[in-house]
């Protein structure tokens, strides 16, 4: 068991949130009860996540998208009252880490992203003002797109979109979790032959063509869950905490 304000001392020495320039605040976003024993992470604040961890007699529950995001309403009303509800209701709290978790060198949705698809990282670079967002790396041999499509569907249990718009094998390859498409101008500059993240748009397919890459929709989801259950294990060895990841599905 850890008192709220230790775990959230160790969470932010770990993943340094100060150094990243986000959408939402990181660290503590609702204050629960002050004794924490056992921890719930998940992708999402959702209602689904906070009711599973509230029937799990979660202490605190850790996640890569929070609450009380830049632009957002800032009433609390419809959707957010009721999440925020039940958190207070069940003395649940709330850590929420946005980018620090998508940068972090080995808990990272990034890093594991790499793992998973059995990438050496050469570089992290900074973008859109954020370093070590946008990773790169080289497979160990190269591979023809389709066959990386097929381990991408394996790893992730999701399957992937591609837009075929580079060679007919691939070696190395740039990739950023979630909604980083918009990253594929930058990830064409560096030189890969495919880019790799979460969710696709319109503009990203002709970027694609006309820039000669791959590119691969991973899922938004899908793509990041690595990082908040790589956190979870490590507080669960560092801090002696009990630990549950708890997926919502989520098809995005
Ligand atoms: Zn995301």
């Amino acid at each position: 068991m850890v008192h709220r304000n230790r775990l959230e001392a160790y969470l932010n020495e770990l993943l340094a949130p100060a150094e990243y320039p986000d959408y939402a605040p990181n660290g503590l976003q609702v204050e629960g009860r002050e004794e924490v024993a056992t921890v719930v992470t998940g992708v999402t604040a959702s209602a689904a996540l906070i009711e599973a961890a509230r029937d799990l007699g979660a202490d605190a529950v850790i996640v890569h998208h929070g609450s009380f995001w830049k632009g957002e309403d800032p009433r609390v009303v419809g959707m957010k009252a009721r999440r925020l509800q039940l958190l207070i209701e069940s003395g649940i709290n709330l850590f929420a880490y946005h980018l620090p978790l998508d940068v972090h060198p080995q808990l990272g949705n990034n890093a594991g992203l790499g793992r998973l698809l059995g990438l050496e990282t050469d570089a992290r670079h900074a973008a859109k003002g954020v370093p070590g967002l946008l990773w790169s790396g080289v497979l160990a041999e190269a591979e023809a797109p389709e066959a990386f499509s097929a381990r991408l569907e394996q790893a992730l249990g999701r399957r992937p979109v591609h837009v075929d718009g580079g060679p007919a094998a691939l070696r190395r390859v740039a990739w950023c979790s979630g909604g980083a498409d918009g990253l594929i101008e930058q990830a064409a500059g560096l030189g890969v032959d495919a880019f790799i993240s979460g969710e696709l748009s319109e503009p990203t397919t002709h970027v694609a063509r006309e820039r000669g890459l791959h590119y691969f929709a991973a899922g938004h989801h899908a793509s990041e869950r690595s990082g908040v259950q790589a956190l979870g294990a490590h507080l669960a060895e560092v801090l002696g905490l009990d630990h549950h990841y708890i997926e919502v599905d989520n098809p995005a």
